[in-house]
């Protein structure tokens, strides 16, 4: 018998395991590629596979959220980074890496590590006891899935991330736009006048838009996603347009009840509703973010940024992320989780990986290490106290565990607006004060002993 039991060998497994067994904890960790299964996109039996580009974006971590990550899980021992550092390949600024060499590192040195069993077998329910990480990955097989909706509910595992847009607050034009709800209604808590940011648009406006969306080069769905359903609540944002000129003006972008308050046209006979309105929502609890409400979209990037910054008011938009629909299996873990990423009401278990509803190989690793610390603080009988809000780590942890809105969780990348805003700096110093305010925290959290093993 072991310690704790690990699900899934990709990246954030495989993290975790190492993170628990460096601090002497025996450790099961079951891979079910090697074991007679398969995943649609995996290609191999190695541990922590990388799926599809090799890099692990930018090592820069002076002015980039992903660069600031690398950092923390250096200074946490990440097996990822070390391995990674091991396989990288030239690639400028961001850090590439041979992705047979990596696997085959991370393979290795979990192979050699006393205090792990790698075991190719298939899980496919919950355990009903004994501590256990779930890091099953977007592709979590079908019957473990099923498994998980029983103890989650039905609406809480999703298996297509149908993202729209996200927008940094403070890089939209409020002298465009406006605040307001339909109709007026307030927003109670926060005595607001609206819950949503609106970008008016005339009929040309309108009208061309409508146009970028059919003309945009889409980006095809592969063939393992065409099987699985996508539901009228997440169509894609071109797919509805393709319906008929006006439908995205009876659907998200419709304009009723909306008064611009702008628009000082002695006329107006149905009030001062522009002819189409595009709407963002918070998207989380500090207000940096927002998402563009039914903009899911199978535009290619390049696309989007293009289109969507000639939506007015969003001309100078930075975008957190921009949209698409994949195949992914996530839960909505603001409402499912709780701050130690265990399973409310089944606490021996704990979600970690992308399965969690972060995004990106070094996302995904970095929760699989954060899991891993957590769960062996747990195994020691310790408090735990996790890194500070003000690091990459504790902004990311500190989304998925609640700081998102629930309603609209979809996966995401780490990104500066996850982190608590420094209004005081610059625009231009303020990736720097980020960073140092980062490091400087992390620096203390670790020197006042979070990281002791066993
Ligand atoms: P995974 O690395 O997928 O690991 C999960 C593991 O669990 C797998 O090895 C799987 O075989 C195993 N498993 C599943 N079910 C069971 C079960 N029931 N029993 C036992 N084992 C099981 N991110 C990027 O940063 N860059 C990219 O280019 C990129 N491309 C992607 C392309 C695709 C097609 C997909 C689906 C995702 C992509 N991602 C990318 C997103 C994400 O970062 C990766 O999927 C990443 O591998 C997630 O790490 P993970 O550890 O959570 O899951």
């Amino acid at each position: 018998t072991h310690d704790i039991h690990i699900i899934g060998g990709g990246l954030a497994g495989s993290e975790a395991a190492w993170q628990l067994a460096q601090r002497g904890f025996s450790v099961r960790l079951s891979e079910m590629r090697g074991g007679g299964d398969m995943t649609p996109a995996h290609q191999t039996d190695g541990l922590a596979e990388l799926v599809c580009s090799n890099s692990f974006r930018s090592d820069d971590s002076d002015k980039n959220a992903v660069g600031l990550l690398h950092h923390e899980m250096r200074k946490l021992d990440s097996l990822v980074m070390r391995a990674g550092e091991k396989a990288r390949v030239p690639a400028g600024s961001a850090m590439a890496v041979d992705r047979d060499v990596f696997s085959a590192e991370v393979q290795r040195t979990l192979d050699e590590h006393p205090k792990v069993t790698v075991v190719r077998e298939r899980v496919d329910a919950l355990p009903s006891e004994g501590p256990t990480i779930v890091a099953t990955g977007p592709l979590t097989a079908q019957a473990l899935a099923e498994s998980i909706v029983k103890a989650t509910g039905q609406d809480r595992l999703a298996f297509f991330d149908a993202i729209a847009p996200i927008v940094h607050r403070d890089s939209i034009d409020m002298d465009i736009c406006w605040i307001q709800s339909r109709w007026n209604k307030r927003n109670e808590a926060s005595n607001e006048d609206g819950d949503y940011i609106n970008c008016p648009m005339t009929k040309d406006q309108y009208l061309a838009f409508h146009q970028g969306l059919m003309d945009g080069d889409k980006t095809e769905f592969r063939e393992w996603e065409k099987d699985t359903p996508y539901f009228e609540g997440c169509m894609p944002i071109e797919v509805m347009a393709s319906r008929g000129v006006d439908t995205l003006r009876f659907g998200p972008m419709k304009p009723v009840g909306l008064d611009n308050p702008r628009d000082t046209t002695p006329e107006f006979p149905q009030g001062r509703w522009p002819y189409a309105v595009v709407q963002l929502r918070q998207d989380n609890k500090l207000g940096t973010l927002w998402n563009m409400v039914g903009f899911q979209t199978k535009l290619k990037y390049g696309a989007q940024v293009e289109l969507f910054r000639t939506i007015p008011g969003l001309e100078n938009a930075e975008f957190a992320r921009l949209g698409g629909l994949h195949r992914n299996t996530f839960l909505n873990s603001p409402v499912v989780l709780d701050r130690q990423l265990r399973l409310k009401g089944a606490e021996h278990i704990r979600f970690a990986g992308q399965v969690t509803g972060c995004e990106g190989y070094v996302e995904s690793s970095a929760v699989g290490l954060v899991a891993g610390m957590m769960a062996a603080a747990e195994l020691a009988g310790r408090e735990w106290q996790g890194p500070p809000r003000t690091t990459a780590l504790g902004a990311l942890l500190a989304h998925i565990t609640g700081d998102a809105e629930a309603e609209s969780y979809q996966p995401m990348n780490v990104n500066f607006g996850l982190f608590p805003p420094l209004h005081d700096v610059g625009k231009k110093q303020r990736k720097e004060a980020y960073t140092s305010r980062a490091k400087a925290d992390l620096a203390e959290w670790i020197a006042r002993g979070e990281l002791v093993a066993a």
